[in-house]
């Protein structure tokens, strides 16, 4: 059967998430003298990234909110670079937080290869968007970076509620109703394993896990493994 449909995961597939924060909270650094306070950039991204996961995941966990997560990362961050934030008032880390994601959304990038690959694809497949993040997000992030014309409306499927997010198939099925296909006529193109490879095989579309270290992880029966989006529009003709 032929896959006539495509639909994508948008952070770390079509939009570069991971080099927009590296790129925003160096500029952030730089601008507020700070990146001195560290060995190297390096270590200042990995600090960043390791205060963000412990951060949200007390969000997730109901702990705090997600303001209060964003105010608690600037809080742990500056600290491990050696500040006394113990007393740092909220208005203060908010707004050091909205600093960060000025210069975090000045670098938005999609990755070179994403616009080639929709344009390729768009005369011969329906494309579409599923994505565990609201739209409100990912709309202006697909805009920004020129991919957005790519896409109806309709086709833009976010995830706001939980439990409805990927792995779990209904968004999955969501995102092939809005094409008008049944799961078997679609393509889910995605950087996570388990969310995005093995959630869509379990919702019944074809999986392709895009895996752009080329970490050569074994994969699981009936996921493909691409490298770069381009090798997409060969690999759905076979
Ligand atoms: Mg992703």
């Amino acid at each position: 059967m032929p896959i006539r449909g495509v639909l994508f995961d948008v952070d770390d597939t079509l939009f570069d998430y991971s080099g927009s924060e590296r790129a925003g909270i160096l500029a952030h650094l730089r601008h507020l003298d700070l990146l001195r306070r560290v060995p190297d950039p390096q270590t200042a991204v990995a600090l960043w990234r390791e205060v963000l996961d412990e951060q949200y995941a007390r969000f997730l966990a109901g702990e705090l909110t997600f303001t209060g997560q964003q105010r608690e990362r600037v809080r742990r961050f500056l600290a491990r670079l050696g500040e006394d934030t113990a007393a740092m008032p909220d208005e203060a880390a908010t707004a050091w937080f909205a600093g960060y994601t000025a210069h975090r959304d000045a670098a938005w990038t999609a990755f070179p290869d994403a616009a080639p690959v929709l344009a390729a694809l768009a005369p011969t497949h329906r494309l579409g968007i599923v994505s565990n993040a609201p739209m409100d997000q990912q709309r202006p992030k697909l805009h920004a970076t020129g991919l957005l014309h790519h896409f109806a409306d309709t086709a833009l499927v976010g995830s706001d509620r939980p439990g409805e997010a990927k792995p779990a198939p209904a968004i999955f099925l969501t995102g092939c109703a809005r094409l008008g296909l049944p799961p078997h006529e679609v393509a889910y193109v995605g950087d996570r394993y388990d969310l995005d490879a093995l959630g869509a095989r379990g919702a019944g579309l074809r999986p392709f896990w895009l895996d752009r270290a080329a970490s050569r992880t074994p994969v699981d029966d009936g996921i493909h493994v691409l490298h770069t989006l381009a090798e997409l529009p060969a690999a759905l003709r076979t």
